[in-house]
């Protein structure tokens, strides 16, 4: 990674804080993915589980008004033991997201969050990470059985009524309609009709594993005055988004494995603006749409 800052960088401000992230697991993950910005592993504690006591501490600091989605995340958020009290309670504010590999979801287990969603008035809504609607293609990068076990996860959820989106990291760069069609063809042998929203495709954040195994940033890949002027703000996540983890507050998901992300401890002293001088920031500039939260609006 380039450690440079970029002192031209052009500043976000933080509109309204409508997508609230908690990181539950910090890093850890069942699964080691070649591609994991984050560098998340079974074996990495390098930061602590958040636990509900602290998400409570964290929501009453939240405008609840404002609040649109709540999105679980990790590492994979369903490692937590306290998975189901953390699904029960943020459900009570706003629609929940699970951002899970699903690999440890299975029909019992989705009956029963299914349960928790029916005597609830909001959404749980799961985003699923398969790379790739081929087998081979998505474990080399997942690692070796890991599409059996996503392709599992989804049909439990199918079978018990729920509608997961699937986020799929471009990484082969292939045509965009045979990209999708082949998702949309492997969705449908599921017994499930998918629309626009059921696939999100992500670029490659070039940090942590990427890196290592792929490449990283270039020397000029920074956001600049200039080249910001074809973006819609709104489409940069940190606008209005913030991130929860164990050891403070982050401006979003890119960056919660990298000190320069934290902008507080807690949200009460967490500036609403952002200079967007990582390379990372780059990705969302040269995507131009939102890398992490739904793209669709709630009403
Ligand atoms: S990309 Fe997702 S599933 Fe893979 S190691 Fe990282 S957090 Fe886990
Ligand atoms: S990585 Fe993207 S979402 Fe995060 S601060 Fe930079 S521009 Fe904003």
């Amino acid at each position: 990674m380039l450690t440079g800052l970029n002192f031209q960088a052009p500043c976000i401000e933080m509109s309204n804080l409508n997508n609230l992230w908690l990181q539950i697991t910090g890093l850890t993950c069942n699964l080691k993915c070649r591609h994991c910005y984050l560098s998340c592993n079974p074996a990495n504690k390098t930061k602590n589980f958040l636990n509900l006591e602290k998400i409570r501490k964290a929501m009453d600091r939240v405008n609840k008004n404002e609040l649109e989605e709540i999105y679980l995340t990790g590492g994979e958020p369903l490692l937590h033991r306290d998975i189901n009290n953390i699904i029960r309670f943020c459900i009570k504010y706003t629609n929940v997201n699970i951002i899970t590999n699903a690999t440890l979801i299975n029909d019992k287990k989705a009956r029963f969050l299914r349960q928790i969603e029916i005597d609830s008035d909001y959404e749980i809504i799961f985003r699923i990470s398969l790379d790739h609607y081929k087998e081979h293609k998505n474990d080399e990068i997942r690692g070796k059985g890991s599409y059996k076990k996503i392709l599992n996860g989804i049909k439990s959820l199918v079978n018990n009524g729920f509608n997961p989106i699937i986020s799929a990291v471009d990484l082969w760069n292939e045509d965009e309609a045979e990209f999708r069609n082949g998702f949309f063809n492997l969705l449908s042998e599921f017994n499930f009709e998918p629309s626009e929203i059921n696939l999100k495709t992500i670029p490659v954040l070039k940090t942590g594993e990427y890196e290592k195994n792929f490449s990283g940033y270039e020397e000029n890949d920074f956001v600049t005055a200039e080249n910001i002027k074809n973006c819609t703000l709104e489409n940069f996540d940190c606008s209005n988004t913030r991130v929860i983890a164990e050891d403070g507050v982050y401006v979003c998901p890119a960056l919660v494995n990298d000190p320069r992300g934290k902008i507080g401890e807690t949200l009460s002293d967490s500036p609403n603006k952002f200079f967007l001088e990582l390379n990372t920031c780059f990705s969302c500039q040269h995507a131009n749409k939102k890398l992490f939260n739904n793209e669709w609006k709630v009403s």
